[in-house]
């Protein structure tokens, strides 16, 4: 039985985390099925289910890399944004953060030395800010 599944999965993509990301939501979508009205939800999860299934036993392992790689941007652009977050949260009573209003980058600078310059590194545009 155990030969006969790795011979069935061989070739195939297998699991990767885009999949326990899908499993996840189907689960969360099939508990939102039990509130009364939102039963479609449960439509909904079998299809998550069923493309995950078809992710697993999928032979087009480039694509399902790609896919994979695709999610795992996404994911880590959320990770980088709460990590500068929880950055913010932990540094704010030594330094002040701001938005470069030319172009966006996100600036530190000590607090407590009154009104001051602010060159931005990354563009080099200056601005006056109270910190
Ligand atoms: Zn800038």
């Amino acid at each position: 039985m155990k030969r006969w599944f790795a011979r069935f999965m061989y070739g195939r993509y297998g699991g990767d985390s885009l999949n326990n990301l899908l499993i996840w939501i189907s689960v969360g979508l099939l508990l939102l099925a039990y509130i009364p009205y939102l039963w479609p939800m449960s439509i909904l999860a079998y299809g998550v289910l069923i493309y995950t299934i078809f992710r697993t036993l999928s032979r087009n392992i480039p694509r399902r890399r790609a896919e994979e790689a695709a999610y795992l941007r996404v994911r880590s652009r959320f990770a980088k944004k709460r990590a500068l977050r929880k950055q913010i949260r932990r540094e704010r009573k030594t330094h002040r953060y701001f938005k470069c209003p030319a172009c966006h980058a996100m600036l530190r600078v000590p607090r407590g030395k009154g009104e001051i310059v602010v060159t931005c590194p990354r563009c080099g545009k200056k601005t006056d800010k109270k910190t």
